[in-house]
């Protein structure tokens, strides 16, 4: 499958739960640059290291470090999903170029709708599994083992940054240098709204892969 997305929203808006469902649903890779970020971290690489400061407050990493991050990467996959890249309107020119070089475009970006204060619920319950990236979640979905993953047997952790204090700070900086995305690819005619409140049934499945491949 050939297909080149973008999940677009809020923290704890879904776009990691979707991507790791979706990606899986449609042998797509699933490119997180907050999984890719952590993963240097924890591997202690001068770029996670770097990161990690900016990471810890709640803050946006600086483009020219995700930019080195994500440009790689381009290099091995087919069709993807982008799930926290773009964040900044400068990452979107970059992403555009860097496709154009390899003669790619997007499909389409979906623009996952949550209201603020389903957000602040979900993430702060959010849990993660540290080596696959599997989404937990304390109210809706907990790991039958405590700390294990279901899927991988990795390590479930809370992230540093999912507690109320951070989490005002990355809302912020979603409003402020994010939110602005949505009117880029608005105006590209790339982008379509998912409300994305409620349980992950297999209705919503079926709907949500529908609307990424430009169904109903
Ligand atoms: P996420 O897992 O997508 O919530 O990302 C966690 C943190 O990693 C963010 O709060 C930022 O500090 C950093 N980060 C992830 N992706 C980006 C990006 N595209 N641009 C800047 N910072 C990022």
């Amino acid at each position: 499958m050939e297909k080149r997305v973008i999940f677009l929203g809020a923290p704890g808006s879904g776009k990691g739960t979707w991507a790791v469902f979706a990606s899986r649903a449609l042998g797509l890779a699933h490119l997180s640059t907050g999984d890719l970020l952590r993963r240097e971290l924890s591997q202690k690489t001068a770029l996670g290291l770097e990161a990690e400061r900016y990471m810890t407050a709640g803050n946006l990493v600086p483009d020219e470090l995700i930019l080195k991050l994500v440009d790689r990467e381009f290099d091995s996959i087919g069709g993807f999903i982008l799930d926290g890249f773009p964040r900044t309107l400068n990452q979107a020119e970059a992403l555009d170029d860097m496709l154009a070089r390899r003669k790619l475009a997007l499909d389409r970006v979906i623009y996952l709708a949550v209201p603020v204060e389903i957000l602040v619920e979900r993430i702060t319950n959010r849990r993660v599994c540290l080596d696959c990236g599997a989404p937990y979640n304390l109210l809706s979905k907990k790991p039958k083992q405590e700390g294990v993953c279901d899927d991988c047997g990795g390590r479930v952790i809370q992230r540093a940054d999912d507690n109320e204090t951070a989490l005002q700070q990355r809302l912020a900086a979603y409003e402020q240098a994010t939110a602005p995305l949505l009117d880029y690819y608005r105006a590209q005619n790339k982008l379509v709204r998912y409300e994305n409140v409620g349980a992950q049934t297999k209705a919503r499945e079926a709907e949500f892969l529908d609307l990424l491949l430009g169904g109903a």
